[in-house]
C-alpha cells in the first residue's frame, strides 16, 4: 500500500483511525455491513458540547469525533440530511430527514453469551 516507509506518518492520526475502525467494525449507517476499513471517516456532532469559548482544531480530532461511513452512505448523509450523533460508548444515533431515529449499537466487542465463556481474551 505504501511506496516507502518514509511516507507513513506515525502519531495521533494513525492511532485515531485505528481506534475508530476497531470500534465501528462496519459502516455505522443503520443496517449497513460494509467493513470499516473500506469506509470514509466522517465527522459527527459531539453529544456533549464543548465548553464555551473553546474551538475544535484538527489536533483535537479524536475517535469520539469520527464515525465510519461507506462512500454510499456518506453521500446519503450529506444529500438527504441524515444526522449522526456519537455517544461516548460508541453507539451512533441516527436521525433521518423525516425525524425518525435509529440506534446503531457499538460492534467493537462481541456481545452475548459467547463473550462470557472462559478462555476468551479481549
Ligand atoms: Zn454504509
Amino acid at each position: 500500500m505504501f511506496d516507502s516507509l518514509s511516507e507513513t506518518r506515525p502519531g495521533p492520526v494513525v492511532q485515531v483511525v485505528a481506534a475508530v475502525l476497531s470500534r465501528d467494525r462496519t459502516c455505522t449507517f443503520p443496517g449497513c455491513a460494509v467493513p470499516a476499513f473500506r469506509c470514509d471517516l466522517d465527522r459527527v456532532v459531539r453529544s456533549a458540547p464543548r465548553a464555551p469559548g473553546t474551538h475544535a482544531t484538527e489536533a483535537d480530532v479524536g475517535p469520539q469525533d469520527l464515525i465510519s461511513l461507506c462512500r454510499h452512505h456518506h453521500v446519503v448523509r450529506v444529500r438527504q440530511g441524515w444526522r449522526p450523533e456519537l455517544t461516548p460508548d460508541g453507539t451512533v444515533r441516527w436521525t433521518s430527514p423525516t425525524g425518525h431515529r435509529y440506534v446503531r449499537e457499538r460492534r467493537g466487542h462481541a456481545a452475548g453469551p459467547s463473550s462470557l465463556r472462559t478462555g476468551i481474551r479481549p
